[in-house]
Order: C-alpha cells, then structure tokens, then sequence
C-alpha cells in the first residue's frame, strides 16, 4: 500500500505566486511520479532530500481533501498536478483524482489539470468533466515519440495529442502546454501544422541538475541568472516564441521582468497567462452588479459590513464565544471584503477607459467611453468621477487594483490561509513592492539630453545620479558635470 500524501494541499506564495493566478493547489499524489521525466523540477527540488520515490508515490486521503474542498472559495480555480501528475498510472487503481474530480463539480469549484498523461481524455473522465469549472493542460515536450520516451516515461506524446483533440471537439477548455520549451526538442514546422486551438509555452530553466539530466543541450544562450536558475534572455525567447504561429500561444514566465513583458505585449489576456476560457474578469464578476452606480452602493455598503462584522469579532472575543460563531463571522467578513475588493476592480477597470478630456477638448483618445447604455461620455474624467461620488485618489486606487489582479488574488489566497480578512490597503502595498521589485529589474535607460531636462525640473529633491561610462560601447555621452551643476542651481556634488 503505497503512503499517505499529507500535504496535498497548498497556496504557493512567493515569486511563484505573485505571478501565478491559480497559485492554490491540489495535489492527489506527491513525494514521487510515476512519470519521472528527467526535467521535473518536484523531482529536483524532493530527490535532493531523498523524498523523491517515482516508483510508489503518496496517495491523499479522499477524506481529507473533501474537508478541504468544503472550504475553498467558490471564486477559486485549484490547480492540479502541479507536484505529482494526477493521472499517473497509479490512477487507474486508486481513483483519487476521479473522486476528487467529483467532490470539486459538487462544491461549485473550478479546477485546472495539467497532466502528461492522455488518461484524461478517457471516457470516464471526460464524462464526469463539468464544462464550466474544468480547465485541461495537456503538456507535450517534444512531437517524436521515441525521443520523448528517452527523457519522460509518461503517454507517447501523439496519444497526448490525440487527447487534446478529443477533448477540443468535445468542446472543452483544453490547451496544448510546451513545458519546458527546449529548441533542440521542438520541431516547429510540425508543431505549427497541428489543428491546436491554444497553447502556452514555459521555458526551461536550467541549473546543475537539469544539465546532468540533458548533457547534450546547448546551454551557452542560458545567461541570464534568476533565482537559482539560469534563464534565456528576453530576446532569445521572443526569437523561440516567434518560430509558433499556433493561433492563441500565450507564455507563462518566470523571470519578473520578463512576466512583466508577455503579460503587457504578447499574452492574448493579460490578466491570466494561462488564458483560461473563463476569463478571470468573469470568473470575478460572478453575481457582482454590472452597472457602475451600483456597484458604487455595492461597495459602500460592503465596507460599512465589514467594519461592523469586524466589530463582532472582537466582541465574540472578548466574551470567548464558541469557536464555530467566531469562525462563521470571520468567514462572512472574508466573502464581503473579497466581494468589495472585486468591486472595486471592476469599478477601476471601468474608469480606466475613461478619457481624461472632453470630446470637444482635444481628446487624445480615440476610444471614448461610454457608459452603461452604450452613449459616448460628453464630460471629462474628472467630473464623471465627481459625479458618480468619487475622489480622484479613490478611483487611482481601484484602478491599481484592476491593473494587478493576480497580486489581488494572492492576497486573498494569503489571508484566508491566515485566518485573516483581506484588505485593500495590504493589497495596494503588496502591489507597490511588487512594482518596486519590476523596477529595480528593469532600470529605465533614457537619453543623456532627456536626463538633463528632467533633472532641471527636479531642483530641491534629492536623488542619485549614477553615471555610467559607455566610452567602450560607442554610445555618446553629452552629459556633462558642469550641466547637471547647473541644473541642480550648483548644489554640491560627490565626485
Ligand atoms: S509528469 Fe510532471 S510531476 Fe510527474 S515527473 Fe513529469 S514533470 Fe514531474
């Protein structure tokens, strides 16, 4: 009898889950894959600690997740597979993934499935699939059977392939998943002949135990260092993505500042990598006022609740009420707080299309807004939010927050996993980091003249000037000591 898995269930926080929008995750088996393919980073990260056994890998309790499914959110999607595949052959006999499966379509739960394995596809899976809540990844690494035997002991990948298709006509939310791209196993030509309706694309990442894994790969482009892994630069991989021309290739990242780039200039929904069919402004949205004036009581009203449940939890503690009001207390304060900060989103993802001019005023858009009947808006930005009863620093921030959904959800991933309501507040700060740490990555280069003008319209702050010397580089540097001593009204300088 193989081993109880115990931690099967997790919020993946850190680089990983700033990114990740579907960073909850359920994991039927663990501590091993019977897939054992020679890239798997579980493997990398578990094997090192000698907790890695491909050969019997750890089954979840059935009991044990259906206490935990009862009480995930119903706005969530978990994702699963993402330690152990789910459809291992171990599945044919324990029937976790089947039964966990059903237990997520009873609770009104979404999930996505990334998997190897061509199982999924079975007829009696796909007949217990609920088309509104299952998201299928079925990941392919290399098109040559043989080849791809030689690394992963998953389904030959045309029987994968076979199963995206089965699944794409039976009208699923199905995608082909490269990952890791790895040029030297990819036949592109082949691969952009397929009858494929999406795609996502993960590229490797590469340290000591990848490269004795796969001795022959080129690993000289793999220069960019990140975290404990090396990466390929941006522009190598913009040269990788170009060589698909699969409609609908989206590209999940890992690399801050590359993330930054895919979600901003190639992603179909930059608000989800993943590109699920529903799309994450949907999947917010559910039951939430569509028009603006509503939403706006939606959201006053909203906080006014939380303070007083708020209220009623330090009362409940003080008194030392049962554990099980305090705990339906706190889980209604949860609801309404993520309920108002979804609220909010939709309101700053509606107000960002507002023009900032008047149509008579020179507006320099040319997508006018219109409101809820579809007329275009003859005020400028400023009034229509002073008319619907905003200040201008209210409506900023609801547009931070639609502008960073996936930093939105983790939060609330992260109080629930504490206990804790959500606030607007924490989230604006974690977006503020999370902007901060973008930044820092992605230093800003500008022209030497540019430099000069923003510097003389920045008299009395204090900042640093590093100067750096591009003599080698052939870049010319018009920028002189004597120039910035004048823009700074001869303040003194460090030399
Ligand atoms: S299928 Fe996934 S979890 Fe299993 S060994 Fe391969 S990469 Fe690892």
């Amino acid at each position: 009898m193989n081993p109880e898995y115990k931690s099967f269930y997790k919020t993946v926080g850190g680089d990983e889950g700033d990114k990740c929008l579907y960073s909850t995750r359920l994991d039927t088996y663990g501590c091993g894959c019977m897939h054992n393919c020679k890239y798997c980073y579980a493997k990398s990260l578990l094997s090192f600690r000698g907790l890695w056994n491909d050969k019997e890998p750890s089954v979840a309790d059935i009991h044990k997740i259906e206490k935990v499914i009862s009480t995930i959110p119903k706005r969530i999607i978990v994702r699963l597979g993402g330690m152990s595949d789910c459809f291992q052959p171990l599945e044919q006999f324990e029937k976790i993934t089947l039964q966990t499966i059903k237990l997520l379509n009873q609770y009104r739960i979404g999930y996505l499935i990334v998997t190897k394995s061509h199982l999924v596809a079975d007829n009696e899976y796909m007949s217990v699939f609920d088309k509104d809540l299952a998201h299928i990844q079925i990941t392919v690494t290399c098109l040559d059977d043989e080849i791809a035997k030689s690394y992963e002991n998953a389904s030959l990948s045309s029987m994968r392939l076979k199963a995206i298709y089965d699944l794409q006509q039976a009208g699923f939310d199905v995608a082909l998943r490269i990952s890791p791209l790895i040029e030297e196993y990819i036949d592109f030509p082949l691969l952009n002949s397929l009858n494929i309706d999406k795609c996502l694309v993960e590229f490797l990442r590469v340290n000591s135990f990848i490269k004795k894994q796969f001795p022959k790969i080129d690993y000289s482009k793999y220069t960019l260092r990140h975290g404990n892994y090396y990466h390929l630069p941006l522009d190598e991989k913009q040269r990788l993505i170009k060589m698909i021309s699969l409609d609908n290739v989206s590209v999940c990242e890992d690399v801050l500042g590359h993330y930054e780039y895919w979600k901003n200039h190639y992603n179909p929904n930059k608000f989800d990598c993943c590109n699920l069919r529903t799309n994450t402004l949907t999947i917010r949205n559910i039951n939430l006022p569509q028009n603006i004036e509503e939403l706006r009581k939606f959201a006053l009203v909203g906080r006014e609740k939380i303070v007083s449940i708020r209220a009623e939890i330090r009362a409940i503690d003080k008194l030392g009420l049962a554990n099980d009001v305090r705990r339906q207390k706190l889980e209604e304060a949860q609801m309404i707080s993520e309920a108002v900060l979804d609220t909010e989103m939709r309101i700053g993802a509606l107000t960002v299309q507002i023009p900032k001019a008047t149509n008579t005023k020179g507006n320099q858009y040319t997508d006018k807004w219109k409101n809820d009947n579809a007329v275009e808006n003859p005020k400028s930005k400023s009034e229509t939010i002073k008319n619907l009863g905003f200040t201008a620093k209210q409506i900023e921030r609801f547009e931070t927050l639609a502008k960073n959904p996936h930093i939105v959800e983790q939060a609330k991933a992260e109080a629930r996993g504490n206990d804790d309501i959500v606030s607007r507040s924490l989230v604006l700060e974690k977006i503020k980091s999370h902007t901060i740490k973008v930044k820092n990555e992605n230093p800003i280069i500008v022209k030497t003249k540019d430099v000069y003008i923003e510097l003389s319209e920045m008299q009395n702050k204090i900042i640093d000037v590093i100067l750096i010397d591009y003599r080698n580089d052939k870049v010319n540097l018009d920028i002189t000591k004597e120039k910035l001593y004048k823009a700074f009204n001869n303040a003194l300088f460090d030399e």
